[in-house]
């Protein structure tokens, strides 16, 4: 493979202008004629690479498609990513502008560099430095979607319907940062996620505190009651049923969680949360990777301005997440939710829930796990980390349960990415390394 590193390093700079134009594009979800622009332009990327390609309606933003024939015989290679990024907002705590690609002790700074553009197309230059080289490659398929950073709503109903064009032997996808050694670094799912809102109406406008205080039932008061029912004084999450589904873990879990260290002080330190100094490394995996959370993200009732105002409110609202493990369900969670909230007296309390995403995890003995880790690790010359699931929420169900197909994930962002927060950058070398590892994945999965 050395003549495809070679080809990597001698074209490093056309790679990165290549990648600036993509960052150029404001491809936030909800910009219709961004993200528009962004797919047609990535669907011309895979052409040019060879991939036949087809730029195709879903019930959302469009899906960009790809495939390209390799060994006959070997495992095909679902590749997945996402061309929309989170908004910028904040303009004005970034350094450089957001859609303006700035360079900087390293680093590329751009809304959507790590978050997800730099890290597909690393496997779109891998591809092309493959063929450049005379090299052979898996069969491959590219599905990159434009609504992640809003739910991706759309991508289970697309694989649903497009199983037979989608079928492969194994989902490889980059997304999220690298573990903070900025080693290669492997992951194995991802906790699910359920958004959504507790509400309380009492009267049909806010009153004035004195001459309906004690009369006038208090939203506030009412909702604080009802999410305190929820857990108890341990912080113990107290829906019953709630802990019901959870997978145990097991002896490879505890194995992998064995490998991943922590510091606790620097953390603690960066965040100043002084609780984080003498949290031990395996109690801080299982708390991000294994344990579901009940997360207030939220609250919201009457006069929130300057000063005090006299009222009564009318209206008190929670903006609540929970982050799920593998087996829970999201409908079976909010079914059980509802029925605390009966049990309990809080029957006037109106839940509405946004979007969900199921948690899934590849297990670790998957046949595909080792010949993608040697691969990294052939590339690269690191070991790579291998973690078993991310504690954030990416749409791994969609092809686990639409597909029936194992899901692996590789980080190729800097852990510090700063992704959906301003300056978001990605570290140059990184970048350059991503697309040898990829490179290397399809290389060595085409000879399985
Ligand atoms: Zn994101």
């Amino acid at each position: 493979m050395d003549d495809v590193y070679r080809y990597i390093d001698a074209n490093r700079d056309r790679f990165i202008a290549e990648l600036k134009a993509f960052l150029r594009i404001p491809s936030v979800a909800t910009d219709a004629a961004a993200v528009r622009v962004c797919a047609e332009k990535l669907t011309g990327a895979l052409s040019e690479v060879g991939f036949k390609t087809r730029l195709m309606p879903s019930s959302g933003n469009p899906m960009v498609y790809g495939e390209l024939a390799g060994n006959q015989g070997a495992p095909t290679v679902l590749v997945y990513g996402h061309y929309d990024v989170m908004p910028a907002d904040d303009v004005g705590s970034w350094t450089s502008p957001p859609f303006e690609p700035t360079e900087r002790d390293g680093r590329i700074f751009a809304r959507g560099v790590g978050d997800n553009k730099a890290q597909h197309m690393a496997h779109i230059k891998a591809v092309e430095a493959l063929r450049a080289c005379g090299k052979t490659s898996a069969p491959i398929k590219f599905v990159l979607e434009g609504e992640e950073e809003t739910g991706s709503t759309s991508l289970p109903g697309f694989v649903r319907d497009h199983r037979e064009m989608l079928q492969a032997d194994v989902c490889f996808a980059a997304d999220g940062p690298r573990h903070e050694s900025n080693r290669p670094t492997i992951y194995l799912g991802c906790r699910g996620v359920i958004g959504f809102e507790l509400k309380v109406r009492t009267a049909n406008r806010d009153v004035h505190s004195g001459n309906r205080g004690n009369v006038v039932p208090n939203p506030g008061w009412r909702l604080l009651d009802a999410l305190s029912s929820m857990r108890d004084a341990k912080g113990t999450v107290a829906i019953e049923g709630f802990h019901d589904d959870i997978r145990p873990m097991g002896e490879e879990d505890f194995r992998l969680l064995g490998a991943l260290g922590f510091d606790g002080a620097k953390m603690g330190k960066e965040l100043a949360v002084p609780e984080l100094d003498t949290m031990a490394a395996r109690e801080y995996h299982e708390r991000v990777m294994y344990r579901p959370t009940l997360n207030i993200s939220g609250l919201v009732s009457g006069h929130g301005g300057e000063g005090i105002k006299n009222i009564v409110p009318a209206t008190a609202t929670a903006k609540m997440d929970i982050r799920l493990v593998a087996d829970q369900s999201p409908d079976k969670i909010m079914a059980l939710v509802r029925r605390h909230l009966d049990a309990r007296g809080f029957g006037d309390v109106e839940i509405v829930v946004h979007d969900t995403m199921k948690p899934s995890r590849t297990s670790s003995g998957n046949n595909f796990v080792a010949p993608i880790v040697a691969a990294l690790r052939e590339a690269t010359g690191q070991e790579p980390v291998v973690l078993p699931a991310l504690g954030g929420s990416i749409p791994q169900y969609a092809f686990v349960e639409g597909l029936g197909i194992p899901c692996i994930w590789s980080a190729y962002a800097n852990w510090d990415e700063h992704n959906h927060a301003p300056n978001e950058n990605m570290v140059v070398e990184l970048f350059i390394q991503a697309i040898k590892m990829s490179a290397n994945v399809f290389h060595s999965l085409g000879k399985a």
